[in-house]
């Protein structure tokens, strides 16, 4: 263990008090997240911002270890004071014994679709019908909140209407209260240390905007309705559990506005606006293959994890400021429970086995990932041009495949054509890739 190393930007929980600190030491207590700095001179110290804090100062690292990793679990709820469907009566026996502020949301009888808060004072619960208006959620009509999260959020620091401010949750039974769970393992981050600024993309479940976590650059993406920010808890889940260089790094989550995830900052986009602005001219063969490498080489450790993407593509390939190219946006497919018509899908980069059957599997990724080399050597072209959906797959099935990208090396596009094997198995795997990529680099320095 004391051999473990700890590389710049890295957040650590600490795993013991440290509350007399020496000159320019930090102080911490047990369960703390810092970020590390740098390590510096001497054996195992190293330079870390605490993330509470925000103060800067040396500590030794066997004073750390790393996160848990959070694993997907059905109980695990953003909204663990949401009950559903229970009757008024029901709701005041839950609310026993009697506590001020102690509350529960649940969904009228009354009025379908309304919910109602549920809240205990002085031996009293009182009912608040939550009305719909206009795509927003009203106690007072005064205030109105996107979803519940936030309405809770609110009464929790404001009274306003209500009998008193909300204190405490009583959670559903059986329910774990994400937010606890969460600040636990230590990846709950603190809505306070967060600037944000300008809105640097538009995912499909929301925006991602730039900002900045006590001075690092950070990338956030914001879930405003609660049913999907609750289903993205498991794409957040799954990106607890890696860490490799090409592969975008979790800081934390914030639960505000829906949910904030806190990703590290690429600052160069992604792949396919980085190829489609630069061109030819600006980016050389070899550039591309260290892309290529990179991807590879996450992909190979998310095999490795037994996770699969099911997403892969240029567009959810992040380059940073160095130039590494880093896959995101894994377990994204999940969230979105698509059916057998498939409409959702990203059809011209996922595999005719996952379309058709639903077969989704490394294997299938390296399909997608032969589409990514096509993308990338054609300079961030769309794949098949000119051809519908339908038609892709009709052509695929008859033996179809694209033509090499102008300029392309035979070589890789050879790669290209093994990942679009119809059989599965018949595929390399991304370690196979990888090595293949490795052999044409070093071929390229020789010419
Ligand atoms: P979604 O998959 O939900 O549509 P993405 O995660 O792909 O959303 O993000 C959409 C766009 O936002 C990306 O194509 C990229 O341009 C930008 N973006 C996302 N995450 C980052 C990040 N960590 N750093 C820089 N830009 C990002
Ligand atoms: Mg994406």
């Amino acid at each position: 263990m004391s051999g473990k190393h700890w590389p710049p930007g890295t957040q650590c929980v600490t795993k013991h008090d440290h509350t007399k600190p020496k000159a320019q030491e930090l102080a911490f207590r047990k369960g703390d997240v810092v970020t590390i700095v740098e390590a510096v001179e001497g054996k195992g110290w190293y330079r870390a911002r605490h993330n509470e804090t925000g103060q800067e100062g040396l500590l030794v690292g066997r004073m750390l270890r790393q996160r848990g990793a959070i694993r997907v679990d059905p109980k695990l709820s953003l909204m663990p004071w949401f009950h559903g469907k229970i009757s008024g009566a029901q709701a005041v026996q839950e609310l026993q014994p009697p506590e001020d502020g102690l509350f529960l949301v649940r969904q009228s009888e009354r009025h379908p679709g309304d919910y109602v808060l549920c809240v205990s004072r002085g031996g009293q619960v009182t009912h608040y019908r939550v009305r719909h208006e206009e795509g927003t959620l009203s106690i007072d009509s005064l205030h109105h909140f996107s979803n519940l999260i936030d309405m809770i959020e609110h009464y929790m620091k404001e009274q306003g209407a209500l009998c008193t401010k909300l204190v405490k949750p009583k959670p559903k039974p059986g329910m774990k209260s994400a937010e606890k769970e969460l600040a636990k393992a230590g990846w709950l981050m603190n809505l306070q240390h967060l600037t944000l600024g300008d809105r640097i993309g538009q995912g499909e479940f929301g925006d991602v905007l730039q900002g900045s976590y006590m001075g690092q650059k950070v990338a956030v993406k914001n879930i405003k309705c609660d049913v999907t920010a609750q289903a993205f808890l498991a794409e957040t889940a799954a990106m607890t559990k890696v860490q490799h260089k090409n592969l975008v790094c979790l800081l934390g989550v914030i639960l505000h506005n829906g949910l904030y995830i806190v990703m590290e900052f690429l600052s160069r986009g992604n792949l396919v606006n980085f190829l489609r602005t630069r061109g030819r001219a600006l980016v050389p063969a070899r550039q591309l293959l260290l892309f290529a490498l990179d991807v590879a080489q996450g992909m190979d450790y998310l095999e490795s994890k037994k996770l699969v993407h099911r997403d892969l593509a240029a567009r959810n390939i992040l380059i940073s400021e160095e130039n590494v190219a880093k896959v995101s946006d894994f377990g994204l497919a999940r969230v979105n429970p698509k059916g057998t018509d498939g409409t959702l899908l990203p059809v011209k980069w996922t595999a005719p086995e996952a379309l058709k059957h639903n077969k989704f599997s490394s294997k299938s990724d390296v399909w997608s990932y032969g589409i990514l080399l096509w993308e990338t050597f054609s300079f961030g072209r769309a794949p098949y041009p000119k051809l519908s959906l339908k038609e892709v797959t009709e052509l695929l099935e008859q033996g179809y495949r694209m033509e090499p990208p102008e300029g392309c090396p035979p070589t890789v596009y050879a790669l290209m054509r093994c990942c679009w094997e119809m059989e599965p198995g018949k595929r390399p795997s991304f370690k196979k890739l990888t090595e293949k990529l490795q052999k044409e680099l070093k071929h390229l320095r020789g010419v």
